[in-house]
């Protein structure tokens, strides 16, 4: 136990959420950062314990289990679901393994879920574009997702991607993963409109960060010793929609020594403009 770091215990994690807002059968997608929360008694499972807990057997708790089994790192191991770790933090990637979890087969960006639907979230993921609206990400959405970060911020949110893929945005882009198939060889598989290059809200402080701050969508709080937020998705992903159409760029970032974003700056701002695309 690190010394002077706060007790945290499953209880006062659910006790916490609850303060915050989350509520019996809430659909939630979070982030998270273990060591943020303070030493917590029990590790990974008693977080996720305590998401259990306050949304109940009709609620639905969800985490990304990105991977980054991208074919071009080639040392990247191919993709098994019921396998390959999670690179976004000790909670999700404990989640997965539970074994009441359901994990999508998106071999970059998969999804793990515990509760009531979690079978319906996941299904079909490896079938969809990255983000598509038909698949995880679009569910959530739909079903009313509360979108929370533990000890993380909006550096972390991924829904912001489904943005993207939903507004076909123009910088979206077909990439190679490694899968492993049934009979246990390694093939390569295209994923489609994946997140590829620099983002403004990868940095502190970020256009969407401030414009998300300023909507009055974002509720705080602590839950152990981290600081929290959460948004509902409906309403984030409104008010993103209306700030693209405003700031077609307000995902990509103004540094004109950024290649990425400056190449991908006027075709952005030209197919919001043409297109007008709905979500
Ligand atoms: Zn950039």
């Amino acid at each position: 136990m690190a010394e002077g770091k706060l007790i945290v215990t499953r209880e006062r994690i659910a006790h916490d959420l609850s303060a915050i807002g989350l509520q019996q059968g809430d659909v939630v997608f979070f982030h998270s950062s273990l060591k943020s929360l303070g030493w917590v008694e029990g590790g990974p499972d008693a977080v996720i314990g305590a998401f259990l807990d306050v949304v109940g057997a009709d609620g639905l708790v969800v985490v990304p289990t990105l991977t980054f089994t991208f074919a071009e790192h080639a040392r990247a191991h191919a993709f098994d679901p019921k396998e390959t770790p999670s690179r976004v933090g000790a909670i999700a990637d404990r989640l997965w393994r539970r074994p009441n979890a359901h994990r999508s087969a998106h071999p970059t960006h998969c999804v793990a879920a515990i509760g009531r639907r979690a079978a319906e979230l996941v299904e079909g993921h490896e079938r969809t574009s990255t983000f598509g609206k038909d698949g995880p990400y679009g569910r959530y959405v739909a079903w009313g997702a509360k979108i929370l970060f533990l000890g993380v911020t909006n550096r972390s949110n991924t829904t912001l991607h489904a943005v993207e893929d939903w507004l076909d945005m123009p910088y979206l882009q077909t990439d190679q993963a490694l899968v492993k198939g049934p009979e246990g060889r390694t093939r390569i598989v295209e994923v489609t409109k994946s997140p590829i290059g620099d983002r403004d809200f990868y940095s502190k402080g970020s256009k969407v960060e401030r414009l998300l701050e300023r909507s009055g969508i974002i509720r705080r709080g602590k839950v152990g010793a981290a600081d929290s937020l959460w948004m509902p998705s409906q309403e984030m992903v409104d008010v993103v929609v209306k700030g693209i159409y405003q700031e077609p760029t307000l995902l990509l970032c103004d540094d004109e020594g950024c290649a990425f974003c400056s190449k991908y700056r006027q075709p952005t701002i030209d197919h919001i403009r043409n297109n007008r695309p709905q979500i």
